[in-house]
């Protein structure tokens, strides 16, 4: 009888200790997720952002692909705040969320940078082809439903495109992402620009500008109907 009840202490003791383990391990799950995760859009957050950031900048530059950032800011949204109130801006700023993450692909991570500010990590994307996506996510969000049903008129974002260098580090590629950025609210907003187009830009003209086909766009530049 002294074995069996040894051996039933042992069966109750490794039963407990894989139940506590399991507690712990969801609960590190969950404060690492919160630890990362901004609570009003679900997004990565900032310190999240910085970790992926890195870790694609080591990918990039050891097997030798191309990478891009966007950085995204949504337009006149100091006026959305003050016309509708902070919660229909909250609101705004999920959909914004949202409209980004639906319309990147898996490989593809999007960040909550600031109060409206996002980061989007093009993985395996050269500057030319972040142009495209940065002007689909333009359309996407200028055109959701969601807008119209929070009865706010138009909500539109300006996004700023760079691609990663040689010698780059991270402030440097962020840098001109937001000259980019920049750059797309110093010409009337709802539009984008890229870094590279910056670079070779004559001053006064507007090479760097892919709104040349605003026309698809009804909401224009106007923030608010
Ligand atoms: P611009 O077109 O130049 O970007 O103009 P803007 O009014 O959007 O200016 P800015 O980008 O500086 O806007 C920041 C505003 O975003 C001010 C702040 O009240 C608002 N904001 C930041 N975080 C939040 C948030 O979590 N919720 C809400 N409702 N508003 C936020
Ligand atoms: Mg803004
Ligand atoms: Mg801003």
């Amino acid at each position: 009888t002294l074995y069996i009840n040894l051996a039933v202490c042992l069966i109750i003791t490794l039963v407990v200790l894989a139940l506590t383990g399991a507690t712990l391990g969801r609960y590190q799950n969950r404060v690492e997720e919160l630890a990362t995760t901004d609570k009003l859009t679900g997004l990565a957050n900032r310190q999240a952002f910085d970790l992926l950031i890195r870790q694609a900048m080591n990918d990039a530059k050891r097997n030798q692909t191309p990478l891009a950032v966007l950085m995204a800011d949504i337009d006149h949204f100091t006026e959305v705040n003050d016309r509708f109130g902070h919660l229909v801006g909250d609101e705004v700023l999920k959909g914004v969320a949202t409209a980004l993450k639906n319309g990147l692909r898996e490989s593809d991570s999007v960040s909550r940078w600031g109060g409206e500010e996002f980061l989007v990590i093009l993985k395996a994307c050269g500057s030319e082809q972040a142009r495209h996506l940065a002007e689909k996510l333009r359309l996407t969000v200028s055109s959701a439903p969601l807008w119209a049903e929070l009865e706010v008129g138009a909500v539109s974002i300006s996004l700023g495109v760079a691609e990663l260098l040689p010698g780059d580090d991270m402030d440097a590629l962020l840098g001109r992402a937001d000259n980019a950025l920049y750059e797309a609210k110093a010409s009337g907003r709802n539009c984008v620009y890229s870094s590279a187009a910056l670079l070779t830009l004559v001053p006064g003209s507007h090479d760097g500008d892919t709104n040349s086909d605003n026309s698809e766009d009804s909401g224009g530049n106007a923030p608010v109907a």
